[in-house]
């Protein structure tokens, strides 16, 4: 969202309550003149500042878990401009209609958090040390989890900072305070207890206070009767800049002695925020960790170690601790959702050099147990659960077994198997190999938690976000079928695997063809048991299949993942709903889809292929849409 308002030229960033009111000042003071700045003290929120009677008021608009921005008491509206814009209709609690904007005097940019220039490396940093990714694996992680990952590092970033000491009594805190040059305004903080509640340590005048900081039921942070923040780090922000109910400001940190200063390019010098009147202009508390890199040992790496035999189990707990309890919880020991690198099927097992000598499209059969749980079953007989022995792990897998040994059934596996064995993405099922024992099995990557249209239909109660998570992962594996010139021709939301509630992988390449790259598209000679209601008029007057028809069946399955796993086009024949399409009639809106979702789906069903957008624009749109409605 600071995204969206950067342009605005009313929002001034992140700049403090006394620089709104300089700058509110410096306009004239008129009533109703104000101006939006980003929030200090809540991830993700803004503030309004209102000139009324020569005073400023200042209103916090905070967003919340819906998406929706609000000011205490006041309704919800999509954004802030919404707000801005209601509030000069109606007062409503303000005190007084917001009449004229206070525009950025020219040459002044909005000023950003101290967060803000740092995210996107701390980001990188945290995905490569915590999952040891790299290449494409450490892209697709970033741009599939962003929204999640900023707010991870958002809410842990104090655990690297040189002030804060973890678990720490409160004599061990004493000492150490007094060991130091006792100058006022040193400090630090430590964790009280498990449950998220830390204590300020200050030196005043030769003495220590300790101000407890607790954590309320929304999880915001506060010293009693104190303002609320979202994190630690913003919370020190403030103190630095102000002393507002301690008894004075933050000036210096009392260095955690057991924090490896150097992995962070720390100097011990004192945190100066960006707009303490003793260092005015220059950098925040990140400033000094531009050119960080996180302690090695902060971040435990999921991945199995060496020789680790035990079944790498696909993490199914959609909630699992955060990576980094070592340091004491940000969030007070709270969990989060599994992201997809958290599981063991995010990279492929043969990303392991070891794993890959010697390997072969036929597995070992010896190493392959069969379990007796069926996970479906299909014309061609049961997929099985198993475990496959890899020369250093055990893997769970999905096992395709062939009902019957007749050879053209045979021939259609091979060729699903041929091709599944050049893809290799973390939205993608992935082969590990075929196995031939009475009859030819197909071993693939699980993926536990079964089709995407079953899972919403038994989970209704899952959030829209979800679902959007879930649908841009399904295009960035489409993406990547799209670059490298196959078409999958079955895209269905029966046919999108989950992992978890917050993984989703696409299977079933059984129609799956290589596209001619002069032509851009695969010509059938004739039809076949097609999914008609999946696909795009010229697959079904032309036999034409390009990666503008899978966009279409994109749409369709969108649709089905937006109406909680509803079949398309209900009680329709296949022939009506072709009648249907070529009559330019599309399906309607699932009941609560958000309008930008359904207007993808509209342009996923653009009758002309040419007119189409490919997977790349696809995944943008809802890449974007993604980190909208998360950010906060
Ligand atoms: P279709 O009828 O769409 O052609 P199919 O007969 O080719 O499907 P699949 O879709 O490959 O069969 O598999 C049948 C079912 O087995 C799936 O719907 C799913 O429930 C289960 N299944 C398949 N692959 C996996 C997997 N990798 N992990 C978990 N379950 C799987």
């Amino acid at each position: 969202m600071v995204d969206r308002v950067n342009h605005l030229p009313y929002f001034y960033g992140s700049i403090t309550r006394d620089e709104a009111e300089s700058f509110l000042k410096q306009a004239g003071m008129a009533d109703g003149l104000y101006l939006l700045r980003q929030s200090r003290n809540y991830l993700g929120g803004f503030a309004l500042s209102v000139a009324y009677d020569n005073k400023c008021h200042h209103y916090t608009i905070e967003k919340k878990i819906s998406g929706d921005y609000l000011i205490a008491g006041g309704k919800s509206h999509k954004s802030p401009v919404d707000i801005c814009e209601y509030h000069a209709e109606e007062t409503d609690g303000l005190v007084c209609l917001l009449k004229k904007p206070c525009n950025r005097p020219s040459g002044i940019q909005p000023k950003s958090g101290p967060f803000e220039d740092l995210k996107d490396h701390l980001v990188r940093e945290y995905v490569q040390q915590t999952w040891n990714l790299q290449g494409d694996a450490l892209e697709q992680a970033i741009i599939s989890q962003k929204p999640q990952l900023e707010k991870l590092i958002a809410t842990t970033a104090h655990e690297r900072m040189p002030w804060f000491h973890g678990k720490r009594s409160r004599d061990e805190a004493e000492r150490c305070m007094l060991r130091g040059s006792r100058t006022n305004g040193t400090f630090l903080i430590r964790d009280r207890d498990d449950k998220g509640s830390y204590a300020l340590c200050l030196i005043h005048e030769g003495k220590i206070y300790h101000y407890r900081i607790d954590r309320d039921k929304a999880g915001k942070l506060s010293i009693p009767e104190g303002k609320k923040f979202d994190t630690l780090w913003q919370m020190v922000d403030h103190y630095c800049y102000k002393s507002d109910g301690l008894l004075q400001v933050l000036t210096e940190p009392c260095l955690n002695p057991d924090h490896p200063i150097d992995s962070f390019g720390l100097t011990p010098a004192p945190p100066i925020p960006s707009n303490h009147p003793r260092h005015k202009g220059e950098g925040g508390i990140f400033s000094r960790i531009k050119s960080s890199s996180f302690p090695k040992s902060g971040f435990p790496r999921k991945k199995s170690t060496m020789n680790d035999r035990s079944v790498s189990t696909t993490n199914l707990n959609p909630y699992i601790p955060r990576p980094n309890k070592q340091a004491g919880g940000a969030e007070g020991g709270a969990r989060r959702d599994a992201m997809p690198m958290d599981t063991n099927v995010y990279e492929s097992p043969y990303a392991d050099p070891d794993e890959l000598q010697g390997k072969t499209l036929y597995l070992k059969t010896d190493c392959l147990i069969l379990e007796e749980k069926e996970l479906g079953s299909g014309n061609f007989g049961t997929v099985k659960k198993g475990i496959y022995k890899m020369r250093k792990k055990d893997i769970n897998v999905a096992v395709k077994v062939l009902k019957s040994n007749d050879p053209a059934v045979k021939d259609e596996l091979m060729k699903e198997a041929d091709f599944m064995h050049q893809l290799d993405n973390p939205y993608i099922v992935r082969m590990i190999g075929i196995c031939e024992r009475e009859c030819l099995m197909l071993v693939m990557e699980l993926a536990e938690q079964g089709q995407l249209n079953k899972f919403l239909m038994a989970h209704k109660d899952i959030s829209l976000n979800n679902i959007v998570e879930l649908v841009h992962q399904v295009s960035m594996g489409m993406k990547y079928l799209e670059e490298k010139n196959y078409v999958h021709r079955d895209l269905a939301a029966r046919n999108v695997l989950l992992v978890t509630q917050h993984y989703a992988k696409i299977s079933d390449f059984g129609l799956s063809k290589a596209v001619n790259s002069e032509e851009n598209y695969y010509k059938a000679k004739s039809t076949g048991k097609w999914p008609i209601k999946w696909y795009a008029p010229e697959s079904i007057n032309y036999f034409r299949f390009s990666s503008k028809s899978d966009v279409w069946s994109f749409g369709v399955m969108m649709w089905e993942a937006f109406s909680y796993g509803h079949k398309p086009y209900k009680g329709m024949k296949g022939q009506e709903v072709v009648q249907m399409i070529e009559a330019g009639q599309r399906l309607d809106s699932p009941a609560r889809c958000p309008i930008e979702m359904f207007e993808l789906m509209q342009e996923c069903w653009t009758y002309k292929a040419i007119d189409r957008p490919g997977f790349v624009t696809v995944e943008h749109r809802l890449r974007e849409y993604y980190y909208t409605i998360s950010k906060g």
